[in-house]
């Protein structure tokens, strides 16, 4: 009985770590490819994010902490469309792991998967434009969630064959629930097509796109560039918004000084997974975007 026991103790000890060596160590840069890493892979993932929906990651610095869980990374999943221009390269040089560098089945960019929106007929960085590839903030359409979905999937099979069937699985499994859901909000969502918004950044680009409301301006008088009070005065003199869209990132005294200006009602809504309490996974997060624009918007 005591072996019995202390083999019952030994096995226990053994048979976790044993998972977890086994688990796909992912880097997601942004809290949406966490979340979207996490749905797609299970238990077979493990995963490290490095960045919350409380930071911008257009601005994240290149911190050791960071370089240190790139370094043991099997796979970075990152936005692209230079939306970590500022810290992603620097840390796939200091990390020194060649399985997450450009170009490797264990670097993975969302924006690479689909057709992005905004994109410059011509380069040009004048005016401190952050979006000078195309737009990158592809996490709020969930059309190109599900081609991102499909593709990462795909790569996670690449990556941990072993387990290429759970991966499959765990997809279908998201894929149904996922064009459900979509159908769901497009139908709750009717009475806001035709709505015109204002933005404060461009990050609500796709989402506006998928739900047929029309973006008449922006608070940023470019993307990452802070509203002036002339850009202000400039947006206030034209058509009078249904609605002006901000996340919580956002400073709220312009939004609010447009709003005063020029009337339309001020939503602030949450841009990641995370964001806000009520967006806690990525259903809820558009669960919670629809309802606040309705509330807002009708
Ligand atoms: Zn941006």
């Amino acid at each position: 009985m005591k072996h019995y026991v202390r083999l019952l103790i030994l096995s226990s000890l053994l048979i976790p770590f044993a998972c977890a060596t086994a688990q796909v160590k992912v880097f997601a840069c942004e809290p949406e490819w966490a979340e979207l890493s996490k749905i797609l892979g299970g238990k077979h993932v493990k995963i490290y994010r490095a960045t919350h929906a409380r930071q911008d990651p257009h601005r994240i610095q290149a911190r050791p902490s960071l370089i240190a869980r790139l370094r043991n990374a099997d796979l970075a999943v990152c936005t692209g469309a230079e939306l970590e221009a500022a810290w992603m390269p620097m840390l796939q040089r200091r990390a020194r792991n060649p399985k997450v560098l450009p170009g490797k089945p264990g670097y993975f960019e969302a924006t690479d998967q689909v057709r992005l929106l905004e994109k410059p007929r011509r380069l040009d960085r004048t005016g401190g434009d952050v979006h000078a590839e195309g737009n990158p903030h592809i996490q709020l359409d969930p059309r190109r969630i599900r081609r991102v979905a499909a593709v990462l999937a795909k790569r996670l099979q690449t990556i941990d064959p072993k387990h290429s069937n759970a991966y499959q699985k765990r997809w279908k499994a998201f894929d149904k629930r996922w064009l459900d859901s979509m159908a769901r909000w497009k139908q709750q969502a009717k009475p806001l097509q035709g709505k015109t918004a204002v933005v404060y950044h461009r990050e609500w680009v796709y989402l506006l796109d998928w739900l047929a409301i029309k973006r008449i301006g922006s608070l940023e008088p470019n993307p990452g560039v802070p509203p002036t009070p002339s850009h202000i005065s400039k947006l206030s003199s034209l058509q009078k918004p249904d609605m002006i869209i901000m996340s919580p990132l956002n400073d709220k005294k312009p939004a609010t000084w447009l709003r005063d200006k020029s009337g339309g009602r001020l939503v602030t809504l949450p841009h990641t997974v995370g964001a806000v309490g009520a967006a806690k996974d990525y259903f809820k997060l558009f669960d919670t975007i629809i309802s606040r624009l309705l509330k807002s918007g009708t």
